[in-house]
């Protein structure tokens, strides 16, 4: 061999272990720990923000009497902290992945270097440069091992992260006191039916229930036993529902329901039979019994409809089935009853 390909033999290997040490000394220092120090506090954030709602004695989705916004748009706020937390979670998985291989290839070319450039027949003035090159080849390959080692490691961390955020998604999803969806749930999965909608056609309706005259039911049984009948509602609700329908508590006294593929005769059928079914039970708090009427109102998706436009038409049928005495249905478009 020419001491030219030597040469570049050796240039090539120093210039390639260089640039592993740099490589591994920013992934297994610096730079890979600053990012999971950012992503740790991000989170401690989030759990904190969790936590100081707990303190409060507060459960995410619960209503405060007459201040219901507040609490949804926080629940939004908290959700869509882990939605980028996750997302930031999910780019560092792919990276880790990435920088792994990149150490495994880089073991296996300095490898095959290595055992080349042994089988050469060097000149001996350039035995001292090939016993450096051999030591540095070894060191960088040990380095990437240990790059390995961590990698390993932090990818355990990653995952039981990973575990936690969507055992908290699922939290901050569901509303405190009835344990069924939330608004921002709700929203949520509104605007995701509307896109199905909009791209394969696929028909759904909207419900809008509210109790009648609740505000009376906590100034004569007080409020503790105003929550107890709001659970009672949603648990009464949610067994008469296919579990196709999506239920969620809207705010306050106010339900929603989503109905997919069920056009607006038949989910007006379907709202008949929730308030027969509510209006026939006996809601027990501790020294009473009462009964409890709702109000519905029905709607179907059409044309271009957006959340906005498609609550707004529910909300106005169920504000008709009030006007028009309470305990009914009314349907978009039309009184029935
Ligand atoms: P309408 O028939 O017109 O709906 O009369 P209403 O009294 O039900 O309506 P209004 O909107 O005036 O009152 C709703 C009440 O619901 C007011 C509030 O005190 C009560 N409320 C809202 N959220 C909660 C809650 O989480 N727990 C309890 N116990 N009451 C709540
Ligand atoms: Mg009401």
């Amino acid at each position: 061999m020419s001491v030219t390909t030597f040469l570049v033999i050796f240039g090539s290997g120093l210039i390639a272990g260089m640039l592993v040490i740099l490589f591994t000394s920013k992934v297994g220092s610096g730079e890979r720990s600053d990012l999971f120090t950012a992503i740790g506090t991000l989170f401690s954030k989030v759990i904190g923000a969790f936590g100081r709602m707990s303190d409060r004695g507060e459960t995410p989705g619960e209503n405060k009497v007459d201040q219901p916004l507040p609490v949804d748009s926080r629940e939004l706020r908290l959700y869509e902290s882990l939605q980028v937390i996750r997302n930031m979670l999910l780019v560092l998985a792919a990276n880790i992945q990435r920088t792994d291989k990149a150490a495994s290839d880089s073991s296996l070319l300095l490898g095959d270097v290595k055992s080349s450039i042994n089988t050469m027949d060097l000149p001996a003035d350039l035995s001292q440069a090939h016993a450096l090159l051999m030591k540095e080849i070894d060191r960088v390959i040990s380095s990437n091992a240990a790059l390995k080692d961590e990698l390993a490691k932090s990818q355990t961390v990653l995952s039981e992260r990973q575990h936690q955020i969507e055992d908290l998604r699922t939290a901050v999803r569901i509303d405190g006191l009835t344990q069924i969806a939330n608004r921002a749930y709700f929203d949520e999965k509104l605007n995701e039916i509307i896109s199905l909608r909009n791209r394969y056609g696929d028909l759904f309706s909207l419900m809008m229930i509210d109790i009648d005259n609740f505000k009376a039911v906590n100034d004569s049984y007080g409020h503790q036993n105003g929550d107890r009948i709001l659970k009672g509602v949603a648990l009464k609700l949610k067994a008469s529902l296919r579990g196709s329908d999506f239920l969620a508590r809207f705010g306050g006294d106010e339900f929603v329901v989503i109905l997919i593929k069920t056009d607006l005769a038949a989910a007006t059928e379907v709202a008949w039979k929730l308030c027969e079914e509510v209006r026939s039970s006996r809601f027990h708090l501790d020294d009473a019994s009462l009964s409890i009427t709702l109000s519905i109102g029905v709607a179907e998706a059409r044309g271009d409809d957006l959340a906005e436009s498609l609550l707004k038409r529910t909300d106005t049928a169920m504000y008709r089935t009030k006007s028009g005495g309470r305990n009914g249905v009314s349907a978009d478009g039309a009184q029935i009853r």
